[in-house]
């Protein structure tokens, strides 16, 4: 069976899950009115996010460059910065830095999910727990994330329910809600957060200047992978880098705005270990945080990418997910429209640049070419012209 037919066959099923459809209909409707209406009431955030614009074009025009400053200010920082060519080279080097150690834990990160990075750690033997609840709830469906901010989009209370009993054997009442299922969850992952060794989590900007990483979220999830383990790893693709803090807050600013969670519960800014001086004025690593953060820049396609004319505007991407809310075939399907781990209009030119034009373009032969995504983009991207580059690509 050849890839169309596969995504097809699953596109079918999804569209025949009630579930699914209903949970999918629920969580998007209105969700275009109040996109408009958040605009409307932070008058800023269009200027913040012209702004993201053109520092995201500076960086790609010097690509390189950037990626020398970065390695330079981790290191000044007392942090360990590594450069991975492939999701391969990804996993080699997260292998030789966790070595024996076994409970690993990770926030929710698409560029873990791109290089497949828990699947590894398991069949190593690692013991290794998602800790964003939608992305524990893909670990428990074995499925892939279906939007870029919010994985399990397409579940309903009840499916979630369904699943809690049967993967993790807790007695789940029928009528017990949302905030009781959060709060067995927290519970089921409080022991795991205290006796972890590792936390690896993604990273939404990367600051060039000093080699600061930026994490936003909701669920507080990141602040304790980031802190309570003694190790923590850094996983960030190279189109994150952005010259400065400044730069980096402006970002994530603009994300959370697009992405409908703005202002984001928590900005986590983590620039090296954990240290103190306070112990006879002698500085020493790992006082409450990590005594150890690596952070690995990935390129896997990304500076091939940079060279063609057409997907190097998706290395702008803030991976905000609201060209998928926009566009009217992922409206039904979700992700199983994309590739591997990418899926709607930004997941089709994603899986071009870390998969390759061939499946890229393949693809894209399920894009409408309706162009309502390009209306979704804060650093105008426009999608609908790369997509139809990619479709033009397409060899049977
Ligand atoms: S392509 Fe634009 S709208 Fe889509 S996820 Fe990326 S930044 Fe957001």
């Amino acid at each position: 069976m050849d890839l169309l037919e596969n995504i097809i066959n699953d596109s079918i099923r999804f569209l025949s899950n009630r579930g699914y459809q209903e949970a999918l209909s629920n969580a998007i409707s209105n969700s275009e009115a109040r996109f408009f209406n958040m605009l409307k009431r932070h008058g800023n955030i269009k200027e913040l996010a012209k702004e993201v614009e053109e520092t995201k074009k500076e960086v790609l025009s010097s690509i390189d460059y950037y990626i020398d400053k970065v390695v330079d200010s981790f290191k000044a920082a007392n942090g360990v910065a590594h450069y991975a060519e492939s999701g391969k080279d990804a996993l080699e080097i997260i292998d030789k830095i966790i070595g024996d150690r076994k409970r690993i834990l990770l926030s929710k990160s698409m560029t873990c999910e791109e290089i497949g990075l828990r699947k590894h750690l398991q069949q190593i033997g690692k013991d290794v727990w998602e800790t964003d609840l939608g992305q524990l709830l893909i670990q428990l469906e074995g499925g892939k994330p279906m939007h870029a901010t919010a994985p399990v989009i397409h579940m309903t209370l009840e499916q979630i329910i369904k699943l809690v009993r049967s993967k993790l054997g807790m007695d789940v009442r029928e009528d017990e809600s949302p905030q009781d299922i959060a709060g067995r969850l927290r519970v089921f992952l409080r022991e795991k957060f205290i006796k972890s060794e590792v936390g690896i989590s993604g990273a939404n900007a990367v600051s060039a200047d000093t080699g600061s990483v930026f994490l936003i979220e909701n669920e507080g999830n990141i602040r304790l992978v980031t802190s309570l383990p003694p190790l923590h790893i850094v996983l960030a693709g190279i189109e994150k880098i952005v010259p400065t803090m400044m730069d980096a807050l402006k970002l994530v600013m603009v994300q959370s705005s697009y992405a409908g969670l703005f202002p984001p519960s928590y900005i986590n800014v983590v620039s090296g270990p954990s240290a103190t001086g306070d112990i006879g004025h002698r500085k020493v690593y790992g006082a409450h945080g990590p005594r150890e953060v690596h952070l690995i820049l990935l390129n896997n396609g990304r500076k091939e990418a940079n060279k063609n004319v057409f997907l190097r505007e998706e290395l702008r991407c803030v991976r905000c997910g609201n060209c998928q809310i926009f566009c009217p075939v992922w409206n039904h399907v979700a992700n199983t429209w994309g590739g591997k781990v990418y899926g709607g209009p930004m997941g089709v030119i994603w899986t071009a640049i870390t998969e390759g034009i061939e499946i890229g373009s393949e693809i894209s032969q399920l894009c409408l070419g309706c162009k309502r995504c390009d209306l979704a983009c804060p650093v105008e991207i426009p999608l609908s012209s790369i997509i139809h580059y990619l479709k033009t690509q397409f060899r049977k």
